[in-house]
């Protein structure tokens, strides 16, 4: 033996600094809150800041692209990838579904890499039970008045799914309390900073 049983401090060996696990950061919040442009002016001012791209069974808005903001699939296709266990989680808002794929975030993870799901409620508490590290950022509108505006204003969804969306975010704003700390979109580049801050980006 070479001295295993010797205190390391006498074999010179300093000792080793504890391992500060990757940070898995959940942006979650009401729907219209803003949690899309927060994310799309991330992805511009810091291109580097890698973001989970989701997979959805929604159709693509006007200027979204397949593989950037989503990987758009259809119903049995998002079948496969949740019969073979390939979503971290998964959740149904407004009549679509929404998935995390799992294997790009636990390699970027594992390679020391911090990483960013904006997700919904639902599913950033399936994030909490699957992975208790992760650390869940609540993005709230600076008024309610303010969310309305921002849900109806987007024009390009019809009444009936803006009222569907009202009705989750009414859900979605008493959650604020099971969430580890509240961002105030007050500022798409604040809250951006903010997030950068925390993941310690920046
Ligand atoms: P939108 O259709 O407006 O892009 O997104 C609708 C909602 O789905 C938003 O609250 C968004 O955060 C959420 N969402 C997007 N991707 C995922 C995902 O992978 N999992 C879950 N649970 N929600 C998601």
């Amino acid at each position: 033996s070479r001295g295993a049983t010797r205190p390391l401090a006498s074999q010179g060996v300093a000792p080793t600094p504890p391992v500060r696990r990757p940070r898995l950061t959940v942006l979650s919040g009401p729907s219209g809150v803003g949690k899309s442009t927060v994310v799309a002016h991330l992805r511009t001012v810091y291109p580097e800041v890698w973001l989970s791209v989701s997979a959805t069974t929604r159709k693509p808005r006007p200027g979204e692209q397949h593989g950037v903001q989503y990987f758009f699939v259809d119903d049995d296709e998002f079948d496969k990838l949740v019969a073979n266990g390939e979503l971290l989680e998964w959740a149904e808002f407004a009549g679509n579904r929404y998935g995390t794929p799992r294997r790009a975030v636990l390699d970027k993870l594992s390679a020391g890499e911090p990483v960013l799901l904006e997700i919904d409620l639902q599913g950033a508490r399936l994030v909490r039970e699957s992975m208790p590290d992760a650390h869940l950022v609540f993005l709230a509108p600076p008024s309610w008045d303010e969310l309305v505006r921002r849900l109806t204003g987007r024009g390009t969804e019809s009444a009936e799914v803006i009222e569907r969306r009202l009705a989750a975010a009414r859900i979605e704003l008493a959650a604020e309390s099971e969430f580890d700390q509240t961002l105030v979109n007050t500022s798409v580049e604040d809250v951006a900073h903010e997030l950068l801050a925390l993941m310690e980006i920046v």
